[in-house]
């Protein structure tokens, strides 16, 4: 069942990025595994994915003892509690939730090099979404010249549940423009060249907006009984 799941998710991010003006860049397909435990999670990645995410810091700790004989990529996709960041920080290959300046100065401090982070944006204004404010980036991008273990390599943002195609199709576009604005500026430490947009409803709509980074859960499990 599993292995059906990923040969069609594979076959739909093929068709859509063919599809795409952006069809020449890399896809990272991301599996989210939240919502099943780490056997299950080991089946997929077992299946040719290679990148693993998560979004609760527990959760990543469970799976990263659980899977760490497998050579993979780890991503912390969801909002992370300052208090908690000492705990995870430096397993994580992609932070996608960075979403205040507080936060960041956290990341700083905790992390021993480097961290590969995502700006969260909330380009939809949704109330209850997480992100910075599309006009909060110019204020406080210059803010990262300042640090030396954080990388901004890019921009994520979640479409509401409740949005149709074309409303998603909006809300990516916009995140595209606002990380070739950024990545324009040449600051340091933004080198922001990724888009962290698409979940199983909307990937092939995010890809076809220039998504490089997938997250995608769901879609990987049907036909299974999840376990969370
Ligand atoms: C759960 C989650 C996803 C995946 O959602 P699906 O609808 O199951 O594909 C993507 N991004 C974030 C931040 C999540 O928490």
């Amino acid at each position: 069942m599993i292995s059906e799941n990923v040969k069609n998710i594979l076959n739909n991010v093929d068709a859509a990025r063919a599809a795409s003006y952006y069809s020449n860049q890399p896809i990272s397909i991301l599996a989210v595994t939240k919502y099943v435990d780490a056997d299950l999670a080991r089946e997929v990645m077992e299946n040719g994915i290679t990148n693993i995410a998560e979004n609760r810091t527990e959760l990543f700790l469970d799976k990263y003892e659980k899977l760490k004989d497998l050579d993979l990529t780890w991503h912390l996709i969801g909002s992370l509690q300052r208090r908690k960041v000492k705990d995870v920080i430096n397993l994580v290959d992609y932070f996608h939730a960075l979403d205040s300046m507080k936060l960041a100065g956290e990341i700083e401090k905790r992390a021993t090099h480097r961290i590969k982070c995502f700006l969260e944006v909330n380009v939809s204004g949704e109330a209850s979404k997480h992100g910075f404010q599309p006009n909060e980036l110019q204020e406080v991008l210059p803010e990262f010249e300042k640090f030396n273990n954080i990388e901004i390599v890019g921009l994520m943002t979640m479409a509401p549940f409740t949005a149709t195609e074309d409303e998603c199709a909006t809300i990516f576009k916009t995140l595209k423009k606002l990380q070739v604005e950024v990545s324009n500026q040449n600051l340091k430490n933004v080198s922001c060249k990724e888009l962290s947009m698409g979940m199983s409803r909307d990937y092939q709509i995010a890809i076809r907006e220039g998504a490089t980074f997938v997250r995608i859960g769901h879609e990987f499990f049907k036909g299974v009984d999840l376990k969370y």
